[in-house]
């Protein structure tokens, strides 16, 4: 049967630190955030509760309607749909927020110091759960955001089962401050894909975003993975534009020069959190004109430039509104 739905709300879930939800999404006009389980620690997932609550959105989506934290999702589609429901296949992991950098987008710089002490709950318990009650399908991928991952205790043993599972990909956002050897045999394996946030070219830019030394060890470790990636754009630098911070040309140059230098062959460009939010409909034409300029460049130096999430939906919104004018 055709319908509208999405592939976290046909087999996904993610885990943040105090909940889990179908996604991690914030970005559609509907502001995301599908919590199913409020205040959770680690305990067993209740699946009956997860899987009703999918069946819900999937009814409300087939009644014509959209469950309205999804809507004007660009992830929102209608087509048929698997029958086969009750599995995940996709798992994005964003439960700890210890981080070695100081972004200052991030929302952990409101308290970083208790974010860098906040305890985890430990995922390999829930994992061993889904594969004990046939839940888990290694069909899909798996996602590790949250703060930096190869501080994660538990990171190398996930990563290596589920490599060892079959995922055919598991994507890794990393600061790269520090090097890992088990994203390395991703990379080798054609695995993993590994997302760094540069955000600048420059060394002062990045020392004023990051608010850490560490310009000459994140391009280094850059290298030093790329040089191992068996599938040519698994290793991305990306860029998140801060309006009035790192919101010009130059910048936007040198760190596609950068990631070239480096052996990085994609590149993905992103829009920050809090300013698209107060603005999503609202996108002045000098920060489209930025993408599309950068776009250009990207292109002319032969990188593969892709829009990351909100950029994506930022420049689907803009479209929509010169074609309904
Ligand atoms: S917000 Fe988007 S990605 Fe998340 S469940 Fe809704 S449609 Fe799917
Ligand atoms: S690398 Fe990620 S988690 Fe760490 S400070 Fe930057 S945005 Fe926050």
């Amino acid at each position: 049967m055709k319908y509208k739905s999405c592939h976290w709300i046909e087999s996904g879930i993610n885990f943040d630190i105090d909940s889990y939800k179908v996604c991690c999404l914030y970005s559609a006009k509907g502001g995301g955030n599908t919590i199913v389980q409020d205040n959770y620690k680690g305990e067993p997932v209740d699946w009956n509760k997860l899987f009703e609550f999918k069946e819900m959105m999937r009814e409300m989506h087939k009644r014509g309607e959209t469950y309205p934290k999804c809507e004007g999702c660009i992830y929102l589609v209608e087509q048929d749909w698997p029958d086969e429901h009750n599995k995940i296949n996709m798992i994005n992991l964003d439960y700890w927020t210890k981080c070695n950098s100081r972004c200052s987008y991030c929302h952990t710089m409101l308290d970083k110091e208790r974010y860098n002490k906040f305890k985890n709950y430990n995922f390999l318990p829930i994992l061993k759960d889904m594969i004990r009650r046939d839940i888990l399908r290694p069909n899909g991928h798996v996602s590790f955001g949250g703060g930096e991952v190869t501080l994660l205790k538990e990171f190398d043993t996930l990563l290596h089962m589920f490599m060892d599972a079959g995922f055919p990909l598991t994507r890794v956002h990393s600061s790269c401050i520090k090097y890992s050897k088990a994203v390395e045999r991703g990379l080798k394996e054609g695995l993993v894909d590994l997302i760094v946030s540069v955000d600048s070219g420059s060394k002062e830019m990045h020392k004023k975003i990051k608010q850490v030394n560490s310009y000459n060890k994140v391009w280094n470790n850059l290298k030093r993975y790329a040089s191992h990636q068996k599938d040519p754009y698994a290793v991305k630098s990306k860029y998140i534009v801060i309006p009035g911070v790192n919101d010009n040309k130059e910048e936007l140059v040198l760190w596609l020069k950068k990631s070239k230098e480096c052996g990085i062959n994609c590149v993905y460009h992103e829009i920050e959190s809090k300013w698209f939010y107060a603005r999503r409909d609202n996108v002045p034409d000098e920060i489209i004109d930025l993408f599309n300029y950068t776009k250009e460049k990207a292109e002319e130096m032969g990188l593969k430039y892709v829009l990351y999430e909100r950029a994506e939906h930022m420049m689907e919104y803009k479209h929509e509104k010169e074609v309904s004018v």
